[in-house]
């Protein structure tokens, strides 16, 4: 037996069954993505980045009712609200959001009454300091206007099982 094991491997059998089974693989199709040439598709319950959302008038969706401030677990929102507005519209001074203490349940999105604190399907957006990633309202007003396209196609194809 240890005569044919030694014939074996002087014929080098693992290597060319390796290389055959490289060559039946080579013509079949492909299961990777050339990440980030190419990306798979994304549930439209996708939690990424987060955005605040305006109306198409322009106009903040927020009415800083602190409903999300509230229900967030990781307590990583910070709110501060004016009184009134000349509209008569209740609206944020300041809104951050700490995204190293978030943990991107969703609940701020949920218990949001006008749709303005999303997730967005953004995945993208590591740093390379801790501070780009404590977030404030400027930021999360950007993200909002770069990805509504996507969040109201998000947000329709979810909207029969909400
Ligand atoms: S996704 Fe969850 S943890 Fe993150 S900000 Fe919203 S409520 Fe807080
Ligand atoms: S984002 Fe929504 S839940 Fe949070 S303060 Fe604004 S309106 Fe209220």
């Amino acid at each position: 037996m240890q005569i044919f094991k030694q014939a074996y491997s002087f014929l080098l059998k693992e290597i060319i069954f390796g290389h055959l089974l490289t060559l039946k693989y080579m013509f079949k199709k492909k299961y990777t993505l050339n990440y980030p040439y190419e990306k798979g598709p994304i549930s439209p319950r996708f939690r990424g980045e987060h955005a605040l959302r305006r109306y198409p008038s322009g106009e903040e969706r927020c009415i800083a009712c602190k409903l999300c401030e509230a229900v967030c677990p990781a307590q990583a929102i910070t709110i501060e609200a004016e009184n009134l507005n000349n509209d008569g519209i209740r609206r944020t001074t300041k809104y951050d959001i700490d995204m190293m203490k978030c943990i991107y349940c969703g609940l701020c999105q949920e218990a949001c009454p006008v749709d303005a604190i999303v997730e967005s399907p953004n995945f993208e957006f590591s740093t390379e300091t801790r501070q780009e990633l404590y977030y404030n309202k400027e930021k999360l007003l950007a993200n909002g206007d770069r990805y509504e396209y996507a969040l109201q196609k998000n947000i329709k194809a979810d909207a029969e099982y909400r």
